[in-house]
């Protein structure tokens, strides 16, 4: 039941018949990957195909995951200097250039995927399922960034009097520092970078700790497709030695990172500390996501909607299910099928097929969501089995549900598969704008579900929420690039959004060149 809904095909059909679709399709630089007509579904490769899912199974045997040693963070400078000595050439490089390396890029990701796939559930511990639609993200970023440098870097003449030109025209910044999260290490380490180098900046990248060596591996594709080794380098180790060192350098030129707020934060503070020019910061971060389900929703799919939200990647998105606020109603009838489709799911090795949820990333990650859970169970009413202390020993968590009694008892993030649920339709949640303000209220602004029959309710809804990706009728995870711009607000990041047409500008300076002629 739960697999059958789960294709994430369905609403992409749905979207490219839309009429909407056709309107915008000429002028989005639309990846292709979009439209492959081998693929069974559009954001991957159907796993039931035998002839689809043996080469990755092969290759799981065939790849080894590449060691990575650690950067010396006293080294910086002399990588700052690097970036800035191949700046002049890359950035005068033509767009057209830049964009064909990524272009050549994502076919070569193409070509790889099942050793990158490997890498994914190998290093990241992914399911199958996730590999290949992070892979297909990755592909898609790249496609995606080739096409939007070449159009927003093309200079745009404007009106001015008569005897006067006026042009204005985007231009690189300079060095970029990247860091990227374990938890897409490799769509948002390849979104990122992408995006910094086609505009004509260069890379210092910093991958997530616990992921180098699909880093390493993407930096190696890129640089076999032309990226000179100068544009794009790659310094491993820990946020709080080589991300430190790194964006402590005086002459960067910008940041884009993603992780925890706490740490956008003290980026943000590094940032301000220094002397010299004002440095930007695009900061996408986490979130306490809810999903608002009225008594005219349907219950099927609200299941379908919760389970892929709260628990597809073991939660560990930063756009998951946090907080699901049932109208009182169909609560009960609503909590029992979604806790029943929940037991289903499978909890266990990600290199196996069958596997729902794998394991979280580390030890540490494990320790932290245990804490939550082990408070849950004392404040809150559990609805699902207790995590078994076998596979907690393995970093694997099935998943949780708890009722809590108000919504400003969720006051934290928790990067797994946890899921609080809220009644409402009584007292101070009498109606759903009142539960739109709590959440409001909670400061956060990634994503938003809202599960309603009536239109006029979504829209209003939608319209009150300050999040940056509100869905309606379906799940909130898995936002496609050029397709759900992906990125938040307030607590949850800078903007502006991964994978949609604005995010490139934030990459480059912006110059007027006025002629009197
Ligand atoms: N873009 C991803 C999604 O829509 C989430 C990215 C993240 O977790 O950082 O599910």
């Amino acid at each position: 039941f739960v697999h059958q809904l789960a294709d994430p095909a369905v609403d992409m059909r749905e979207l490219l018949a839309s009429p909407l679709w056709h309107e915008s399709a000429p002028a989005l630089p639309l990846p292709p990957a979009l439209y492959g007509p081998a693929r069974a579904n559009s954001r991957g490769v159907d796993l039931s195909v035998p002839a689809m899912r043996e080469p990755l199974l092969a290759a799981l045997q065939d790849t080894a995951l590449p060691q990575v040693p650690f950067f010396d963070a006293k080294l910086a400078a002399s990588a700052y200097s690097t970036g800035a000595d191949s700046y002049e050439k890359w950035s005068t490089t033509a767009v057209a250039e830049r964009a064909a390396c990524l272009r050549r890029g994502a076919d070569a990701l193409e070509r790889e995927l099942p050793r990158f796939c490997a890498l994914l559930v190998q290093e990241a511990h992914k399911t199958w399922g996730d590999a290949v639609s992070e892979l297909r993200e990755a592909v898609d970023f790249l496609r995606y960034y080739a096409g939007e440098a070449e159009r927003v870097m093309q200079p745009l003449e404007l009106p001015g009097p008569t005897g006067e030109s006026n042009t204005l025209r985007l231009t690189a910044r300079g060095v970029w520092v990247c860091i990227s999260p374990w938890n897409f290490p490799l769509a948002i380490f390849t979104g990122q970078v992408a995006a910094a180098l086609v505009t004509g900046n260069t890379v210092l990248a910093k991958p997530a700790e616990q992921t180098p060596g699909i880093a390493r591996a993407a930096v190696e594709l890129l640089h076999a497709q032309g990226v000179p080794a100068g544009a794009l380098q790659l310094l491993h180790g820990p946020g709080e030695t080589v991300g430190a060192a790194l964006v402590a350098l005086p002459g960067i030129a910008g940041v884009a990172f993603t992780g925890s707020t706490a740490v956008a934060k003290t980026i943000e503070r590094a940032l301000a500390a220094k002397d010299g020019p004002i440095v930007p910061l695009i900061a996408e971060t986490g979130g306490i996501n809810a999903m608002l389900v009225d008594s005219t929703a349907l219950p099927e799919q609200v299941t379908d909607a919760v389970l892929q939200s709260a628990f597809r990647s073991a939660g560990q998105r930063c756009s998951a299910l946090r907080l699901l606020c049932v109208h009182e109603a169909v609560a009960d009838g609503m909590i029992e099928m979604i806790c029943g489709a929940a037991r289903e799911l499978v909890t266990g090795d990600p290199r196996r097929l069958s596997t729902d949820v794998g394991p979280l990333i580390d030890a540490q990650a494990r320790d932290a969501v245990m804490r939550h859970v082990q408070r849950l169970h004392s404040e809150a009413k559990p609805l699902l089995p207790p995590v078994d202390r076998a596979q907690a020993a393995m970093n694997m968590v099935a998943p949780q549900a708890f009722e809590v009694a108000r919504i400003g008892d969720v006051r934290q993030e928790i990067f797994g598969p946890v899921l609080q649920i809220v009644r409402w339709g009584t007292g101070e949640l009498a109606d759903p704008r009142a539960v739109m303000a709590q959440i409001n209220a909670l400061g956060y602004g990634l994503t938003l579900g809202i599960q309603t029959r009536i239109d006029s309710r979504a829209q209003a809804l939608a319209g009150a929420a300050r999040v940056g990706n509100v869905y309606v009728n379906r799940n909130t995870i898995g936002a496609v690039v050029g397709v759900q711009p992906f990125g938040g607000q307030g607590l949850s990041g800078t903007g502006p959004k991964a994978g949609g047409p604005h995010y490139l500008y934030r990459f480059c300076a912006e110059q007027t060149v006025t002629v009197n002629t």
